[in-house]
């Protein structure tokens, strides 16, 4: 019976078969050749077949050795270990392929942390001493398993033996010392053991990029070059992998026209790892073209064309190249999810964030630890803090990067006693907190003015857990000693530590110069900055600012003539603000809205409503020197004003309203914001090029500072 239905299979089955059965002809020979054609099909139906007739001819007793070791690797090859060992412990005579045989059987189907005890059983018990064979087995069980120290005992095994000339024991021990990150290790025995093969450059090469040894690694290339052994695929893999991380567009190119020039055809794995090269090096084109250049694409090639869009802030084209993903029939994965969450978080697109959400759940792909990390980064970038911090309580699986999205989360939304809390209950969960996490935490000290706690977190903490504390962290306690009103504290801070600092952390200080009004230190920080980057419009729209708000236009026009004559453009402020999945975008001052006279009207309404609590038109915010009246109709059409009053005018009642703003918001908005909320009994969360301002009931999460 079976014999027909498994004709297909292959001719030597059954010609082979209708062999053993005929008595005349029967060998052992045939049947152990046989025997392993099946293994290598996994084909267990047949193999049983052949083992019943090896018992029926008395060819499979416990003394025939060769024959049950084909039978014990037929057996763990169809994942039939039980049996495969049942047959093992029976055996009368075990050799060392007997004990190999199934120490791969254990390694192949995941049992890694049986095969160095049957190692150390074979040793003990049957007095053999192992081979190369056992000896890679064993090393591989161990870095697949994570047994590092079953490995350094292996380790100690092998030198005992001086196996460790052989390649095979050579490139195990390299896989095993990279997977643990022992770059010592991998370069000690890459020293002591002469002579490379290009698996070994491979398995040297991808543990140093995985593990992050960038330079490591371009030596190892440097010699595979010299050596001419660039020839295989996993080479150029690995090889784009290195320019990616290195962001060397340059090597990478040069890379690409020698694989070229190779002749080596493009697949689906290849395509991957060039694209992905061109996209994290930020040459976006040059992945679409590879792209389009091979057709035939798999989930995999498919995510990585949408994660190049996405690293080069491509977010629309992300989603965009999705929906011919879906045409093309492809399964998206997590990761492809993950990449789309993050793309939509790029654009604060909440609408499609949600959407995509309701198809995470849906398909089950919601559980893994990347998605939901996605997820609260989409919903922290759209303003929906309260969104992200249920996910986060709902999730069965964390990370490091779940633990530091929701505390820069609430850090940025102005939260600083949840951040804080947060990064307590990290530390209590034993999650170990890292370079980022330290920002967000300095980040909420800074929100909650508490010196002392940011400045211990700074100088003892981060050193407690191994880390240097690098230059954001040194401009977080800038803001917070700025913040503070220190001003000259931070100055000393800032001259005294011995690090280069950058545009930001200055800014940092002239922001809080402005904020505090002092500006003696705020003109020479200013005029510091503009040395370090004379085209930043950022310094020269605070400086006016600074100008304006002491009312000395002669310094408001001065910046204006700088400005102009060094042809800087002041970027237009834009708000947008998604309503029903459409994104409606205001410039300042726009007339080209449909409903622009209706808008008007709103604002004006608006700002009719919320004088009689107070609200002043602050006309320093207006950089013009212009009559007084003129000021305030530059004002009140400040983009920010715009959305916010469509988004009151097409939102239900209750709904909150979500803007986001391209610049920083300025100090008319912001007090015109706050009581527009009281008003209005509305929440108005405005994203700006800096953080998050939560308007409700007359006051901002931000506590009027930023
Ligand atoms: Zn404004
Ligand atoms: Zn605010």
């Amino acid at each position: 019976m079976f014999l027909t239905s498994n004709v297909h299979c292959a001719p030597l089955h059954v010609s082979s078969l209708s062999q053993l059965n005929s008595q005349s002809v029967f060998s052992v020979k045939y049947a152990v050749k046989l025997l392993k054609k099946l293994a290598d099909d996994g084909n267990f139906k047949l193999g049983k077949v052949v083992h019943a007739l090896l018992i029926v001819s008395n060819h499979a007793s416990e003394n025939h050795v060769i024959q049950n070791n084909c039978l014990i690797n037929l057996y763990s090859r169809c994942g039939q270990l039980s049996i495969a060992r049942h047959i093992f412990n029976r055996l009368r005579q075990r050799n060392i392929v007997s004990w190999s045989t199934l120490m791969t059987g254990y390694l192949h189907n995941g049992f890694t942390w049986e095969v160095p005890k049957l190692l150390k059983d074979m040793v003990s018990v049957d007095n053999l001493f192992p081979n190369e064979y056992v000896l890679s087995t064993v090393l591989s069980s161990c870095s697949n398993g994570g047994l590092l120290h079953e490995g350094r005992q292996c380790h100690a095994l092998v030198l005992k033996s001086g196996l460790v000339f052989h390649q095979y024991v050579k490139n195990a021990l390299l896989s095993l010392y990279t997977m643990f990150s022992d770059v010592e290790g991998v370069l000690e025995i890459l020293k002591s053991v002469p002579g490379s093969n290009n698996i070994t450059d491979n398995v040297v090469l991808k543990g140093f990029l995985d593990h992050g040894y960038t330079n490591e690694a371009l030596d190892v290339f440097s010699r595979m070059l010299s050596e001419g052994s660039v020839r295989d695929k996993i080479s150029y893999v690995n090889i784009f992998g290195l320019c990616a991380r290195l962001k060397d567009l340059k090597l990478g190119k040069q890379v690409h026209c020698r694989m070229l020039k190779s002749g080596l055809q493009l697949d689906v794995f290849l395509s991957s790892a060039v694209m992905d090269m061109y996209g994290k090096c930020g040459e976006i084109l040059g992945a679409r073209c590879i792209f389009y250049s091979y057709p035939d694409h798999n989930v995999v090639s498919w995510t990585t064309i949408l994660a190049a869009n996405f690293q080069n802030e491509c977010f629309e084209e992300a989603l965009k190249m999705f929906l011919q993903m879906e045409l093309q029939d492809v399964v998206p994965n997590e990761y492809t999810f993950a990449v789309l969450l993050h793309s939509c978080a790029g654009l604060s697109a909440l609408g499609c964030g949600k959407t995509l959400h309701a198809r995470v759940e849906k398909t089950g792909n919601g559980t893994f630890v990347v998605v939901g990390n996605a997820l609260i980064n989409m919903y922290v970038r759209s303003g929906h803090i309260e969104a992200a911090r249920a996910l986060f309580s709902n999730m069965i699986c964390r990370d490091t990067v779940t633990w530091n999205l929701i505390i820069s989360g609430f850090s940025h939304h102005g939260l600083g006693e949840d951040a804080l809390y947060m990064f307590q209950d990290m530390l209590a969960a034993k999650e170990q907190p890292n370079y980022v996490t330290f920002i967000g935490v300095l980040l909420a000290c800074g929100h909650l003015g508490r010196i002392e706690e940011g400045l211990y977190y700074l100088q003892h903490l981060m050193r407690d857990f191994g880390l240097e504390p690098g230059l954001e962290h040194y401009t977080c306690v800038v803001g917070l000693l700025g913040k503070a009103g220190k001003l000259d504290e931070a100055e000393k801070f800032m001259r005294s530590t011995p690090i280069t600092w950058d545009v930001i952390a200055w800014r940092t200080l002239l922001n809080a110069c402005n904020v505090h009004r002092n500006y003696g230190l705020g003109q020479k920080v200013a005029d510091h900055l503009l040395r370090l980057n004379p085209n930043d419009v950022g310094t020269y729209i605070l400086l006016s600012n600074m100008h304006a708000k002491v009312k000395r236009w002669d310094g408001v026009a001065k910046m204006r003539k700088l400005l102009r004559e060094r042809n800087i453009k002041k970027e237009p402020g834009l708000s947008w603000t998604e309503i029903r999945n459409e994104t409606h975008m205001f410039v300042s001052d726009d007339t080209q809205h449909p409903e622009t006279a209706q808008i008007h009207e709103k604002v004006r309404k608006l700002l009719a409503e919320i004088k009689p609590l107070g609200y002043v038109p602050d006309t320093n915010s207006v950089l013009h020197d212009v009559e007084q009246e003129q000021q305030e109709g530059y004002l009140s059409y400040h983009s920010e004003k715009l959305a916010v009053a469509y988004a009151l005018m097409k939102t239900p009642s209750q709904a909150p309203i979500h803007i986001i703003k391209n610049l920083r918001i300025c100090d008319d908005c912001h007090s015109a914001l706050k009581l527009i909320s009281k008003v209005t009994m509305r929440m108005i969360v405005v994203r700006d090029v800096n953080r998050f301002h939560s308007f409700q009931n007359g006051s901002c999460s931000c506590a009027d500072y930023w």
